[in-house]
């Protein structure tokens, strides 16, 4: 046979000639919230790369995260389900703790497994807070649930304060020195560095993000980049401190956005952005009890990280993917749970049909700008359903504010406010539409009705 005529045959057998399979990136911000990025309406906080991306992709005014803080929301991210269902919730506890041995459960399907068996590389930078698997618990790591490369730190980066110097007061207090923290910093199974500079983790990120992309830029790949910010403490390098008149928060959030400036600038150099998907979100609202230097801002929404108030949850959502999707501003309704199923179809991969899956296929919506009805949406707060949107409306049944905040109050009369006429929940209108409590009350106990209770992940602690 003729050398060329051989080498096209092997090549049609590789599927060379099949359409490329899309690479997905998604970059996760840390108690982001829905006010903080230039392009949702922050005065004064830069973020020039951000602003251009979602200029260049859909903009979403209506995306949810699934959860109102960190751990159940990024399991919700990674397992297209509500944290309920694979117990990584919990009403006292809310995250996982650094002295935790509970974790995701083996049983659950990441999107990193799903994309991994259809034949992608992936790989995860910054924070995963599925499992501490340095409390003897090497199931809980990463690369035991479908990711091949890891860089980054097992859970929040104030969970282990330093005995020695102690912090001098809590994590709120805006001058922090990296000596107070314990952030140990892994590759793999290696641990890097016990106590970090976490002035350098952002940067650091980028170049990790910036090689994976280079290695892996002829096969399809799945980046997660959960950072480590704005959560607090907060640290920027010397490059991006002191410079933004937000304060140290601005400098965080502009170090931030050129991290994700590095991520599209490397798609570009490697000649894959288009056929990247980048998807750009945020794992709950902002962190309103930190205070003015280093809580942010929900915008025009109510309250903040911890809350099923739309503060709590909705977020800054954009979507890019140059000659894919079209440039626009979206108030179609997207949550994070709907990222598996649609990263999942792009890439032409299984979804598990043994469980119930929460997420709805975005793809169309992103693709064809072909309205999505993606039903009902639930805001679970630890274990307990307190709210839910159908449409443009939002039922309370059980209500209460911010991360620490003692008191739920639980409603006989469910409040009812209009979304699409009141994102602010400021106007309660329960006693005019009786009937739409009832249509929403009853979608909610459909969705009741598939919760298998299971024991929470979140409970066990290591042995005294
Ligand atoms: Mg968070």
């Amino acid at each position: 046979m003729q050398p060329l005529l051989l080498a096209l045959l092997i090549a049609v057998s590789l599927g060379a000639y099949a359409a490329p399979r899309p690479n997905i990136v998604v970059i996760l911000a840390d108690d982001l919230g829905y006010g903080d990025l230039g392009c949702y309406g922050h005065p004064t906080i830069k973020t020039p790369h951000l602003d251009k991306m979602a200029a260049e992709g859909l903009r979403f005014t209506q995306f949810y995260s699934a959860a109102e803080v960190c751990t159940p929301s990024r399991a919700a991210l990674l397992t297209g389900r509500y944290p309920i269902r694979s117990g990584m919730a919990h009403n006292q506890f809310r995250v996982l703790r650094a002295i935790s041995t509970g974790g995701l459960p083996a049983s659950e399907v990441t999107l990193a497994q799903t994309l991994k068996d259809a034949g992608y590389a992936t790989g995860i930078i910054g924070k995963w807070h599925l499992g501490v698997w340095a409390n003897n618990q090497p199931q809980h790591h990463p690369l035991a649930h479908g990711f091949d490369f890891h860089f980054g730190l097992m859970h929040s980066n104030d969970m282990n304060p330093s005995d020695k110097p102690k912090p001098p007061r809590a994590n709120a207090l805006v001058a922090q020195d990296p000596e107070w923290w314990n952030a140990a910093l892994y590759r793999g199974r290696e641990l890097l560095e016990p106590r970090t500079d976490q002035t350098q983790l952002s940067k650091r990120y980028a170049e990790e993000a910036t090689k994976f992309i280079g290695t892996n830029k002829d096969k399809p790949f799945f980046l997660y980049i959960p950072h480590t910010f704005p959560h607090t403490p907060l640290f920027a390098s010397e490059r991006f401190k002191g410079k933004s008149s937000r304060g140290i928060y601005g400098d965080v959030l502009a170090e931030l956005d050129w991290n994700v400036g590095e991520v599209l600038k490397a798609l570009k150099a490697n000649g894959v952005a288009d056929n990247t998907l980048v998807f750009f979100t945020s794992d709950n609202g902002p962190w309103t009890l930190m205070g003015t230097e280093t809580g942010g801002s929900a915008g025009l929404l109510k309250d903040g990280k911890g809350s099923t108030w739309e503060g709590g949850m909705r977020v800054p959502g954009i979507a890019w993917w140059p000659g894919k999707i079209k440039p626009g501003v979206t108030d179609n309704v997207g949550t994070m749970l709907d990222l598996y199923p649609t990263a999942a179809k792009l890439a032409g991969a299984k979804i598990p049909n043994d469980r119930p899956m929460d997420g709805a296929d975005l793809s169309s919506l992103l693709l064809e700008e072909r309205a999505v009805d993606r039903g009902l949406f639930c805001y679970y707060r630890g274990e307990k359903l307190f709210a839910a949107r159908l449409g443009d409306w939002k039922i309370h049944f059980i209500t209460q504010g911010s991360y620490g905040d003692p008191k739920p109050v639980e409603h006989a009369k469910p409040l009812l406010f209009n979304l699409a006429v009141d994102p602010s929940e400021a106007h309660e209108i329960s006693a005019d539409h009786p009937d739409v409590v009832a249509r929403l009350a009853a979608a909610v106990e459909q969705h009741r009705a598939t919760v298998v209770p299971v024991r929470s992940q979140l409970i066990d602690v290591v042995a005294k």
